[in-house]
């Protein structure tokens, strides 16, 4: 019988990959607390419309990329695409205003119907991090200051930049709008197809653009910085100044657009020159209008999300993953000492230390098997003329650990 494919852009992550990306989600765990994130749980799929209404029709993700259904009571679902919408919903809807200025963290699965290639899939992880209710600059600096101890913590943060740039305010960024129609206009039958859609639609959005056609028009499109308004200027200034006192690392990207239209002020990407196309890890920036999009009173609020599955390719490429450690193997080398062994066992890993038993095969290959595994200290266990024999060989380690097994494995010796 045949037997059914994964679905096209799934991974089934296994072995030292598997291991890189544990590694990522402790470390965001590790970190979060330390800047006193709380988690949150949030479901998989909601409303078509939270996704809709808050990232806009005119969005890659909602007019490309979702995995939209109808349940089977008619009603339009959607996978989740991104975090941000939802944990917005979730805010409404539990009354969490109550906790502003929220920080909350979370991570998990996302579902994007996107073309796959390395760094690229269809369900794929991203960490998150959000402020809501907090209008100073100073939560832009906490965010940004907590992604750079992220990486530098998972040991990925050489060749990863910080690229920021402001989008300025909504009159700043209705201004710089208008003025990129206006200079697209003018080249506009040598841009993408895409491209030539985003003119009307969402102009921001070419500079976005990974199409190599664009990309000689996008270098001297009107920046930003000739729209802001002093209030603007004043924000980003701020930030800029935070992230400075912070020791944090950066560089000004003033073509630097998020692919999302609920975005104002602080926009940032951490790219890295090591997963080719795919090199953007954490991106994120300053949502004030997203909340009303879902009904809310206006709410600042900001946030970043990272793509797990590229984190772990960077922590796996630099080899950050410490090796599995193995405190102690035990080789049973007669049947008879099974119950021993299995007590013996059970309390090395109560106590704390990692262990292994070989007790399957015959008796005689089992000290062998087990003295391959590697392990720091290796125990072979015999009956002999009805004794037990417990013999311990540690390895380069250190006496006292030594001392502690010792006495959990032959405590009257
Ligand atoms: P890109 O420009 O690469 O499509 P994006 O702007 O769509 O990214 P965001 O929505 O900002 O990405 O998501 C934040 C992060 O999540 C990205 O920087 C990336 O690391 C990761 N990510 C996004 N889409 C995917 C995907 N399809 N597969 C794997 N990781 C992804
Ligand atoms: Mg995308």
């Amino acid at each position: 019988m045949e037997t059914p494919q994964a679905i096209r852009g799934t991974q089934d992550i296994f072995g030292a990959e598997a291991e890189a990306f544990a590694r990522v989600v402790e470390t965001f765990e590790r970190v979060r607390k330390l800047y006193r994130f709380r988690r949150a749980e949030m479901p998989v799929f909601e409303k078509t419309a939270v996704f809709s209404r808050s990232l806009g029709e005119t969005t890659d993700v909602v007019s490309k990329e979702m995995y939209s259904f109808l349940d089977r009571g008619d009603e339009s679902l959607t996978l989740r695409p991104e975090f941000t919408a939802g944990i917005a919903r979730a805010y409404l809807t539990n009354g969490w205003q109550q906790h502003a200025p929220l920080k909350l963290a979370t991570h998990g699965p996302l579902f994007r119907y996107e073309r796959p290639q390395k760094g690229r899939y269809r369900q794929f992880h991203q960490l998150d991090a959000e402020i809501i209710g907090a209008a100073e600059p100073q939560s832009d600096v906490e965010l940004l200051v907590m992604a750079d101890q992220l990486l530098k913590e998972l040991g990925i943060s050489d060749g990863v930049t910080l690229q920021l740039n402001t989008l300025g305010d909504a009159p700043s960024r209705e201004a710089w709008r208008l003025a990129l129609i206006d200079y697209f206009q003018s080249h506009r039958a040598e841009l993408s197809e895409d491209s030539q859609d985003r003119l009307e639609r969402n102009p921001l959005r070419i500079l976005d653009s990974k199409d190599p056609r664009d990309k000689p028009f996008t270098a001297d499109a009107p920046k930003i910085d000739d729209f802001l308004s002093g209030e603007a200027q004043d924000f980003f200034g701020k930030v800029c100044a935070g992230l400075d006192a912070a020791g944090v690392e950066w560089t000004r990207a003033p073509a630097l657009v998020r692919g999302l239209d609920y975005y104002r002020h602080t926009a940032f990407e951490f790219v890295t020159d090591r997963l080719g196309a795919q090199g953007t890890v954490l991106g994120g920036g300053r949502y004030d209008g997203l909340i009303e999009t879902l009904g809310g009173a206006h709410t600042p609020a900001v946030g970043w999300a990272a793509g797990i599955e590229r984190l772990a390719m960077l922590v796996a490429d630099a080899g950050a993953v410490p090796a599995d450690t193995l405190d102690v193997m035990i080789a049973l080398e007669n049947d008879e000492a099974f119950a021993f062994a299995m007590a013996k066992l059970a309390e090395l890993r109560r106590k704390g230390f990692t262990a292994d038993i070989v007790a399957t095969g015959s008796p005689k290959k089992r000290f062998d098997k087990a003295a391959k595994a590697g392990a720091t200290h290796l125990a072979s266990i015999n009956l002999i003329d009805g004794d037990l024999r417990v013999n311990l060989r540690g390895a380069n380690v250190d006496e006292s650990q030594t001392q502690s097994i010792h006495a959990i494995l032959a405590p009257g010796l």
